[in-house]
């Protein structure tokens, strides 16, 4: 594995706050690493160190191994996209996109080239005389990207890129993503609160909270196994329960199902249904359940099955399969 970048011992303290918490990262080179977590973890704050924004209060940044924690952003050789796009209005689209080939001095012709086989890259060739504010959100995102992408920077920044999409012009630009990085294989560091985001994108993701990395790893490798309960909680999963030796299991709701009888490997709980949500497809089924141990705990089972006729006050079994229930460390 070639590095593009390292976080080595990274703080960030702001007065008395500390946003980033000595935190050791390996940015893989030609592959897409997202920072993720809840808002305020440090993710905003890493990022902005990486790209030069800000200082390490402590702590080394590495880029293509070169210590590079105090090189100004505009000599690290990177392009980065924000969540408002920040395009030149006065500019046009081919315009917007050459512009920092132009700032490097790349002689005429060859940046008509450039600019042209990179809107071709973001599918907007035949844009590139409109100006910004006359194309549309997600248009203008790819411009930003574009303007990014041009000068083939050695890092692409993203944050919270697709935040300002409706949804579905959201899960389209996630799946452009992939194919952009791909083609020009680029080290990109993606910066997102979104979990769905970060599972469709990564080849590495990076679980942030209270300026500290809780988990790292590929999302096949992370997602069926969170290390503790806040990586879980985030990754969408629920019913927690302890067990008589101490452990603390959980399964997601989709895995939780109503049964007739005790499955012998594997978790089933007995209580009472307190709730059932009609959700077209499915059901959430709500149960105060026992825990085993005399504790009552409240679960929630997602439900596909149509044959299944749980009301509010029955008394049902809830099973999930060995394979579905993780054992957390913590
Ligand atoms: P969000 O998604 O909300 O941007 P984030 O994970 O990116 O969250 P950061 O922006 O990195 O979080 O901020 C981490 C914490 O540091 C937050 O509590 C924020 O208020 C604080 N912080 C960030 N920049 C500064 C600053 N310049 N001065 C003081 N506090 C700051």
């Amino acid at each position: 594995m070639t590095v593009a970048a390292e976080f080595q011992q990274v703080t960030q303290r702001f007065g008395d706050f500390t946003a980033v918490d000595a935190i050791d990262l390996t940015i893989p080179a030609g592959q897409l690493t997202t920072l993720l977590g809840p808002s305020g973890c440090g993710k905003t704050t890493s990022l902005r160190m990486l790209a030069g924004y800000s200082t390490p209060t402590s702590g080394r940044i590495l880029i293509d191994g070169v210590d590079s924690t105090r090189t100004p952003p505009e000599r690290r050789g990177l392009g980065m996209v924000f969540q408002s796009y920040a395009l030149f209005p006065h500019l046009t689209v081919a315009e917007n996109v050459g512009y920092g080939l132009k700032l490097r001095k790349m002689p005429a012709a060859e940046r008509k080239r450039v600019v042209a086989e990179t809107l071709d890259l973001v599918g907007l060739g035949h844009l590139a005389a409109s100006r910004p504010r006359k194309l549309s959100g997600g248009q203008q995102q790819r411009v930003a990207l574009a303007r990014a992408i041009a000068i083939r920077p050695k890092l692409l920044l993203l944050d919270e890129p697709l935040s300002n999409l409706d949804a579905r012009l959201r899960v389209h630009m996630r799946a452009e993503l992939r194919r952009i990085q791909a083609e020009t294989g680029l080290t990109v560091v993606l910066v997102t609160h979104d979990q769905d985001e970060a599972l469709e994108l990564s080849d590495q993701m990076v679980v942030m909270r209270e300026g500290r990395i809780l988990q790292q790893g590929a999302p096949v490798d992370v997602f069926p196994a969170p290390a503790n309960r806040l990586v879980a909680e985030f990754l969408g999963y629920e019913n927690f329960v302890t067990s008589a030796d101490g452990t603390l299991r959980t399964v997601r709701p989709e895995h939780l199902n109503v049964v007739s009888e005790p499955t012998t490997a594997g978790l089933t709980l007995e209580g009472v249904v307190v709730d059932v949500a009609f959700r077209g497809v499915d059901r959430l089924v709500t149960v105060d359940a026992d825990d085993g141990l005399g504790r009552t705990v409240r679960l929630t089972a997602d439900v596909r099955d149509g044959a299944v006729t749980a009301r509010p006050g029955d008394r049902i079994l809830l099973s999930a399969d060995q394979a579905h229930v993780v054992t957390l460390a913590g």
